[in-house]
């Protein structure tokens, strides 16, 4: 960003709270404000899925590689199968298939995981540069907190399960299995945190197929979303990791050996993103990624749009504009659409400066009350103050339209209840979304045409093109 436009507003929030979206896993600090894809690479003879044919190292590096250019995220690369009744390897001879294989893989560019429960293993991994663990025994055995608590910056998944590959099925019974499930993630997380593994390091899942019937893993899935609320409720937001892939439900369901059953774990993979999975751990990343692209397209296309009115007549009007529509830009729950120009106009029923107005068009994944939570915070931190009402403003964020809600409650109107009287907010909004529907008053463009002729005085002149409020494309100019 431009130094001189930044507002002395902009410090950064304090530290110490994990942010729900953040996972730092080695070298990386990953986002996931979109599903990610950890690519499983298999370094195992006998693992249920590949069958050992990426045994030989220079095959699983070869894999690796494939994945990456197919979209993999992450990798995660495993040397013990964990499937039921396999057999356990030594940690000399887990580490003995992994190192090659890591040392490559560690060269192409993204956070690459180790699967393993052995907390040797997990050491001598992060000592060689891995960036983080995926541990199906969520660092339950002894030792392992440890190993991963001994390198600050490793990120680490912990997965649900009960026993061992052995025993795990006899295992397999649950009252309530999203709330065992959660009681245990949640239990897991505060040792780890207790044990000094920051919150952002930790990514949670459910571990279907582990310890779970097809019905236990079924059930999960359809309250994955309620999963996720349980861990909220005990303070653990933390993204969850989901794998599905080629697992004996998706076997079961559709009566596939492991070699057929891509169409089943798509659904799946699908199926676990829409209920709020962030991370999906899969076999086959091209088909994966094909698949979120249609997800996506049509999820976006299915929220609604959101007005927002824009306006301040206090201190540098036009910075605080450009700051306000930066924060919603970068909001990871807030994808921006359209932003119109700037507009000049003068106070309504009121005294003072030249107002400065715009509109911005946006999606949300929040709802009503939340978005307006987030606005009158910002307008918070741009120093609003209400001294009486209509009162000259440092920045005055309206929540316009919601889609095509309707809302009457103490603290929020939909739509805002003056806007089809407001030229400074119907020039912006002709402007950018001229058959946007506003309920039971009609299309933008024809509210904005009859004020226009009702409110002939008042001036209203675009002074800028698209972009004024993007810092790095438009040179400050004081005065204006
Ligand atoms: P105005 O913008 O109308 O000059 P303020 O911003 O000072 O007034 O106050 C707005 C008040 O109106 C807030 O208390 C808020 O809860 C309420 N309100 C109701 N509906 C909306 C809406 N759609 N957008 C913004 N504020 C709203
Ligand atoms: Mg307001």
């Amino acid at each position: 960003m431009h130094d001189q436009t930044v507002p002395p507003f902009m410090l950064p929030p304090p530290h110490g709270h994990a942010d729900p979206q953040v996972w730092h896993t080695g070298r990386f600090r990953l986002v996931l404000d979109r599903v990610h894809l950890m690519g499983i690479v298999n370094v195992t003879p006998d693992s249920f899925s590949d069958g050992g044919r990426y045994l030989d190292a220079r095959a699983a590096i070869a894999q690796a590689e494939r994945l990456v250019a197919q979209g993999a995220d992450l990798l995660d690369l495993g040397a013990e199968s964990t499937r039921l009744n396999a057999t356990p390897v030594p940690a000399e001879e887990e580490w003995r298939r992994l190192e090659p294989v890591l040392m490559e893989v560690l060269q192409l560019g993204v956070p690459v995981s180790v699967d393993t429960h052995k907390p040797e293993v997990m050491r001598v991994a992060l000592d060689s540069g891995a960036d983080l663990i995926n541990d199906v025994r969520a660092l339950t055995t002894p030792g392992a907190l440890q190993a991963l608590a001994a390198h600050p910056s490793a990120g680490v998944c912990l997965m649900h399960s009960r026993g061992d590959p052995t025993t795990m099925q006899t295992l397999a019974q649950y009252d309530d299995v999203v709330e065992d499930v959660a009681a245990f993630l949640v239990e897991r997380f505060q040792a780890a945190c207790t044990a000094g593994i920051a919150a952002e390091r930790i990514v949670l899942d459910p571990g279907y197929g582990f310890a779970k019937t097809m019905e236990h893993s079924v059930d999960l899935l359809a309250r994955q979303e309620t999963l996720r609320a349980r861990l909220a409720q005990a303070g653990v937001d933390r993204p969850l990791l989901a794998g599905l892939s080629r697992k004996g439900t998706v076997g079961r369901l559709t009566g596939r050996p492991v070699e057929q059953r891509l169409a089943g774990s798509l659904a799946a993979a699908l199926l676990a993103a829409q209920r709020g999975a962030r991370v999906l751990r899969v076999h086959d990343v091209a088909e994966t990624v094909d698949v979120l692209k249609v997800w996506q397209a049509v999820e976006q296309a299915s929220r609604e749009t959101v007005a927002i009115g824009l306006g301040a007549n206090l201190g540098d009007a036009r910075a605080t504009l450009a700051w306000a529509v930066q924060q919603l830009a970068a909001h990871p729950a807030v994808q921006l659409q359209r932003v119109s120009s700037l507009y000049r106009t003068r106070p309504v029923d009121a005294e003072g400066p030249d107002y400065l107005n715009a509109v911005a068009l946006l999606t949300t994944s929040l709802e009503p009350q939340a978005l307006l939570g987030l606005l009158q915070g910002l307008e918070q931190q741009a120093g609003r103050e209400r001294p009486y009402r209509n009162a000259p403003r440092t920045l005055d964020l309206d929540l316009l339209l919601f889609g095509q809600r309707v809302l009457n409650t103490d603290h929020l109107t939909l739509p805002h209840p003056r806007m089809h009287q407001r030229r400074f907010v119907l020039e912006p909004l002709a402007e950018v979304a001229p058959h946007l529907q506003v309920p039971s008053k009609g299309a933008a463009v024809s509210l904005q045409q009859e004020v226009a002729a009702d409110q002939p005085v008042q001036v209203v002149d675009c002074i800028d093109g698209l972009h004024w409020w993007r810092a790095d494309l438009v040179p400050v100019r004081p005065g204006r």
